[in-house]
Formats: C-alpha cells, structure tokens, sequence
C-alpha cells in the first residue's frame, strides 16, 4: 500500500516473473501436470523461435552464440547442467520480442527445471550439446519458418523424454496429481 494524495493499492515491483511464481506454485500443489507443461512447450516454443528469428537484435544473436559455446562446458552438477542447456531456451524467449511469450516460455522452463532436477535422469539421453545449433543458425539468418521447424523437432524429442519423466517425479516427490481441482 503506498500513502498520501497519490496513495492507494499497488502491486510492488511488478513483473513478469509474478507470471513463472504463480504457474510454479501452481504446479507444486498438483493443479498443472507434466503433460499439460510438454503440450505447452510443444507448441508455443516454435512459434517463439519463429519470432526470435524476426525480432532478434544484434546482442541477442551474440548471447545466442554465447549460450551455444557454453553448452560444450563440462559441468559436474545437475542444476549447472540443466542452466547451460536452458540458456539458448531463455535468450530465444527474450528476443521474440513478445512479453506474453516471453514470460509463458520462461514460466515453462522453471517447471521444466523443476522436474529434471527432481528427477535428475540420464542427461547425456535427454539433451545433448549442439542439439540447438539448427535452431540457432536459422534464428541468425532471421529465417522464421526454418527457426520453427528446428524447435519443433527439438520438441519433439524433448516432450517426448519429459512425459517420459512424469512418473519418476511423481515417485520422488510423493505427490499424485490433484485431478479433482
Ligand atoms: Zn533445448
């Protein structure tokens, strides 16, 4: 609450981050499952990438580049792991140039760190170095279509290993899903 003549309810610091708090929360209380987040990230992640590829600035393609190099990094743990290949993931996400996009795709990749970590599988199967390299070079040759394409099948595999990982986590956290909400 802020006071005086220009007083009133105000939300502090406003941000898009409220966005990825809230579907987190959600999805810790069981109120969104694994394959709800997979259906998501399977369709707006193309369509985010087919933006980036119209909409990234020049600093955005050298973080692109950046990002891509760090995935050849050795790491020894799982959430140094999971950050190096999200990387590419958020720096697409921030240059589409689209805010809703923005923050539902960044929501997306909270949760999915949620689950690798909890899960902690077999990495080298679920996502490789240079996985992202075609998506990367259509993004900074601005072409939009061949951007898609090469995160729909990023997706494709992708979705496929974390639908995989749905039971797993289950198990480890010990809660079912809350179908009756
Ligand atoms: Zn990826």
């Amino acid at each position: 609450m802020r006071q005086g003549p220009a007083g009133g309810a105000f939300v502090i610091d406003l941000s898009f981050d409220h966005v990825g708090n809230a579907f987190l929360d959600l999805f810790l209380a069981n109120k969104v499952s694994i394959p709800e987040l997979a259906n998501v990230r399977y369709y707006i992640e193309p369509e985010v990438a087919s933006l980036a590829a119209l909409n990234a600035t020049e600093e955005d393609k050298k973080r692109l580049m950046d990002a891509q190099e760090e995935e050849f990094l050795t790491v020894t743990t799982t959430t140094a792991r999971i950050t190096k290949f999200q990387k590419v993931h958020h720096v697409i996400a921030e240059s589409c140039q689209n805010h809703f996009y923005e923050a539902i795709s960044k929501s997306m990749l909270r949760l999915t760190y949620e689950v690798v970590e909890a899960v902690d599988p077999d990495h080298e199967a679920l996502h490789m170095p240079g996985e992202h390299r075609h998506i990367i070079e259509a993004v900074l040759d601005a072409d939009s279509e061949a951007a898609r394409k090469a995160m729909q099948i990023h997706m494709q595999k992708f979705c496929k290993s974390l639908l995989e990982m749905e039971t797993a986590y289950r198990k480890k956290t010990g809660i079912e899903l809350d179908s009756g909400n």
